[in-house]
């Protein structure tokens, strides 16, 4: 992919701050940290998103999810970890190369838990389920 930037960087045409690499996986700093440490785990070679990601690469890419979420816990001293990939436009995908952010928080960060829309309607819970079982 010619004008990844997740491309690039991987391949060393522009500069990151790595905090992790294996045969198939690299990790660096987020240019735009949600906190400090924020960090992005990538495959490196080009998946657009977790649909096209390989079952193979997304366990190496969680098993350095697991090794910089311990790092980021202890080396920073984070209270705590969320672990988030965004998948589309709509859940707020910017970046086309598969992705999984590792995000340190510290407690009263100021970032609070996702709210409920609303609560599931009367027989609504049984007919989702239904749906996810058929698609699987
Ligand atoms: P997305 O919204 O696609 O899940 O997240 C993309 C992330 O990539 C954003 O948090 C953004 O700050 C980060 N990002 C975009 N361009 C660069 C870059 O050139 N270098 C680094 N290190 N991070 C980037
Ligand atoms: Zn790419």
């Amino acid at each position: 992919m010619n004008d990844c930037i997740f491309c690039k960087i991987v391949k060393g045409e522009i500069p990151c701050n790595k905090v992790y690499e294996d045969k198939n996986v690299l990790a660096f700093l987020d240019i735009s940290p949600v906190n400090i440490g924020h960090s992005l785990v990538v495959p490196k070679k080009h998946y657009v998103n977790i649909y096209e990601t390989p079952e193979d690469i997304l366990i190496e890419m969680m098993k350095a999810v697991k090794k910089i979420s311990h790092a980021i816990k202890n080396g920073l001293q984070a209270d705590g970890i969320n672990v988030n990939m965004n998948n589309d436009p709509a859940a707020g995908q910017v970046v086309f190369h598969s992705h999984i952010h590792v995000i340190p928080r510290i407690a009263n960060d100021g970032f609070g838990p996702w709210h409920s829309k609303r609560p599931y309607k009367e027989g609504e819970k049984e007919l989702v389920v239904q749906k996810i079982i058929q698609a699987l």
